[in-house]
């Protein structure tokens, strides 16, 4: 019996389980089994979690319990991974009552992710990175309003209502929007005047989705206003200190609340495996995906550093390309285990794709396909960024 471990049921992990379940369903549990190894007893759903600021955890199914991913010939074992013995073929794990067990592999394929940069220099600022974060910030949020309410001063007043957000990616520009809706609600509700609460979001970037056409990016801005949501183009903040926020052209502004939301940084315990890594700490693969001089050792998702080799450009560190290199990689192990010779070549991703929720009501896609540019947007684009959502996490 051949044994796959896959370590981490992020995206890249849970997507590969469902490929293998595909490629190899004839041999599940008979004449391979696979293992899915993660800290958690469940697959956490990353890109929900601007929602948990606003909304009850119980409805927003943010994290999926690995039991919905097994079935015959799968397996999953909780614990942190700890060290590989490549030359034994063993991988350790840590259970949560530190016992370590060490796990057989014929195939190893490391899918350990990403975490949230939390940048401490923001002195008062909060970083959106994980659940308790989020609960944090909410907390933050209704003393703010609570706060307000007790407040005679109208400056003071809008000041408090204002939120900065520091980094607008895909993350920066849902929290600005749910944030704009959720406090204009919570400002409604506590007697507040709504029109006070304004959300700016910086970034130095020269415009929003800035792989996108000038004009798709406009239009992306002009809809993010309406929410009551400024975006600062070419604005790097420096601090935030005693309710002001200052950015290193030396404007300041007088807010009640800074949230960062400046991307991701590779798993520090990639670090630790003693495997070739980039400057930026993912393992170097080769086209197959193969880290570099480890034949049976694989890795793809936000660890790996994998070149597209059509575009020659790296991959981002998102779903849409964690997904595609997990289905690629179930049929390249295929190959491998049944001594064929590679024909798993490297296709581009089939179209470029940015989809946003815009608040809880209103979404934005960008597709761009056969050089033409399509958009989806208010609730027909939330149906489609709530369809991406539940697919990544394979929840049809
Ligand atoms: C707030 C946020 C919003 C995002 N929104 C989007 C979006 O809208 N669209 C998009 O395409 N991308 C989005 N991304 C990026 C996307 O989440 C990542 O690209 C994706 O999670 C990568 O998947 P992965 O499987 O490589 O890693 P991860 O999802 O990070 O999974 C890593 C897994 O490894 C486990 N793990 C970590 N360390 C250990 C250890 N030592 N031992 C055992 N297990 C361990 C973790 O528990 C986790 O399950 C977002 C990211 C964040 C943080």
């Amino acid at each position: 019996m051949k044994t796959i471990v896959i370590l981490g049921g992020g995206y890249a992990g849970i997507n590969l389980v469902d490929s293998l379940k595909k490629e190899l369903k004839d041999q599940l549990g008979t004449a391979v089994r696979v293992i899915l190894v993660d800290k958690n007893s469940y697959h956490f759903r990353k890109v929900l979690l601007v929602k948990a600021i606003t909304e009850d955890a119980d409805d927003l199914q943010l994290k999926v319990p690995f039991q919905r991913y097994i079935s015959k010939g799968i397996e999953v074992l909780q614990g942190e991974v700890t060290r590989i013995n490549k030359t034994g073929n063993i991988v350790e794990i840590e259970k949560e009552d530190h016992q370590v067990v060490e796990v057989h592999y014929d195939y190893l394929v490391i899918t350990l992710g990403s975490r949230v940069k939390d940048n401490e220099n923001f002195i008062g600022g909060m970083t959106l990175k994980d659940e308790s974060s989020a609960h944090d910030i909410k907390d933050r949020l209704i003393d703010l309003i609570n706060k307000t309410k007790k407040l005679n001063s109208d400056h003071k007043r809008q000041s408090n209502l204002k939120i900065a957000l520091v980094g607008a990616g895909i993350t920066g520009i849902e929290t600005a929007c749910e944030l704009a809706v959720w406090l204009k609600e919570q400002a409604l509700i506590h007697g507040i005047d709504p029109n006070g609460v304004e959300v700016l979001l910086f970034d130095p970037k020269t415009r929003l989705l800035h792989e996108a056409p000038d004009h798709i990016s406009s239009r992306l801005e002009k809809k993010m206003n309406k929410f009551g949501v400024k975006f600062f183009s070419n604005t790097r903040v420096k601090e935030f200190n005693n309710g002001y926020l200052v950015c290193t052209d030396g404007r300041k502004y007088e807010i009640g609340l800074c949230i960062i939301t400046n991307g991701v940084e590779v798993n520090p315990t990639i670090k630790q495996l003693q495997l070739p890594l980039s400057d930026q700490n993912q393992l170097i693969v080769n086209d197959c995906y193969e880290v570099e001089g480890h034949k049976n050792i694989y890795s793809i998702g936000d660890c790996a550093r994998i070149i597209d080799p059509i575009t020659n450009k790296y991959d981002g560190m998102t779903c849409k390309e964690a997904i595609p290199q997990a289905q690629r990689l179930a049929k390249i192990i295929k190959h491998k285990m049944t001594k064929q010779p590679n024909h798993i070549v490297h296709t581009s991703y089939p179209v470029k794709l940015f989809c946003v929720s815009l608040g809880p009501k209103e979404g934005f896609v960008w597709i761009q396909k056969w050089g033409m540019n399509f958009t989806l947007t208010g609730q027909l684009g939330l149906r489609f960024r709530n369809y991406t959502w539940n697919l990544a996490s394979l929840l049809k």
